[in-house]
């Protein structure tokens, strides 16, 4: 039978006490605690962690208590357009694969306008997209939906200890800049900034504009909560759906698909299968009815100045390795009439 042992009991509090410590300091530090070692749960779901995110969902709630307006529907429609474009645009295009070339000031607010979408800092974003390239749908892919299915690959991945940290040494081109690695550290602090100002916008509105009808809480919660956790999820299709819905065209190693209806929610990244292909190009879709809305605005700040050395697709390689193109074995050696 076993012994009571209070010291022992003490002693296991404390060391589950201190655990929660580093979960709770992730929340406003994102490299808190990331030079520990990870614990043999790291692939289970920290729920304390993750408290923020699960947050943003539940309070998209505050929707029936808050009503709608006009102004708050067309500002959610307009923070999810922007914040979209500069998740596909500058965290995956530019941030990721390098994919045009800019000033320093303006990639920090590239990642400035990134952060605001709330999927962590740019060193982190770009780190985690540049081994799933190097791992597509392999044993190391962290969220292919062929290993771990498909919860996994939309949202379950980061959730967990595994994905918490910072690869920096991944990211060394990036992490030389100490300002990027601030925003990385401390992206927490470009949602708060966001939510404070839609906030403050909406009491402002309410006061001098009340023809407006919304108020600071309402566009809180269309501006910010609803705004974003939509934009969570279409941003989440590439890793779930954009690996198993669609066509393939080129063969490419990986279960990657083009789809015509993620590119149209997710401005342009829905042609995944032919950004596998050639993941350095500026472009994901390859041909001139592939719409690709990221692409055509990153053509405008080009026009601009804003950004410069646009790398194009290569003519040779938009044929190579067509899967529509291959001849069966079949015809080519069938007999001439
Ligand atoms: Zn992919
Ligand atoms: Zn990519």
């Amino acid at each position: 039978m076993a012994s009571f042992h209070p010291s022992r009991r003490r002693h296991s509090l404390t060391a589950r006490l201190s655990s929660l410590v580093p979960s709770v300091l992730r929340w406003f530090d994102a490299w808190a605690g990331s030079e520990e070692r990870q614990p043999p749960s790291a692939q289970q779901v920290d729920w304390l962690r993750v408290v923020p995110f699960l947050a943003m969902h539940l309070l998209c709630g505050l929707v029936f208590w808050v009503g709608w307006s006009w102004t708050a529907v067309v500002t959610a429609a307009l923070l999810y357009a922007v914040r979209m474009f500069a998740i596909t645009a500058f965290y995956h295009r530019y941030f990721s694969h390098r994919a045009f070339k800019t000033s320093r000031w303006w990639q920090f607010v590239f990642a400035v306008l990134g952060a605001s979408a709330v999927q962590r800092g740019p060193l982190w974003w770009a780190a985690h997209h540049r081994h799933h390239h190097a791992h597509s749908d392999q044993a190391l892919d962290v969220h292919s939906p062929h290993h771990q299915g498909f919860w996994w690959s939309h949202v379950g991945w980061f959730l967990t200890p595994a994905a918490f940290g910072t690869k920096v040494h991944a990211v060394p081109d990036l992490a030389k800049f100490p300002e990027l690695c601030f925003l990385d550290r401390f992206d927490i602090l470009v949602a708060l900034s966001l939510a404070g100002f839609l906030y403050g916008l909406g009491a402002g509105l309410e006061a001098w504009a009340p023809a407006l009808e919304t108020n600071g809480l309402q566009l809180l919660v269309w501006g910010f909560f609803l705004s974003t956790v939509v934009l969570y999820h279409c941003t989440y299709t590439v890793n779930s759906l954009a690996h198993q819905f669609g066509r393939q065209r080129y063969a490419t190693n990986d279960q990657s698909r083009n789809n015509l209806f993620l590119a149209l929610i997710t401005f342009g990244e829905g042609w995944h299968n032919n950004h596998h292909h050639y993941p350095a190009a500026a472009r994901q879709g390859f041909y001139w009815w592939e719409i690709d809305l990221t692409y055509y605005l990153l053509v405008v700040l080009a026009w601009l100045g804003i950004i410069w050395d646009l790398k194009p697709l290569p003519p040779h390689l938009r044929e190579a390795k067509r899967l529509d193109l291959v001849v069966p074995a079949y015809s080519r050696h069938a007999p001439a009439p």
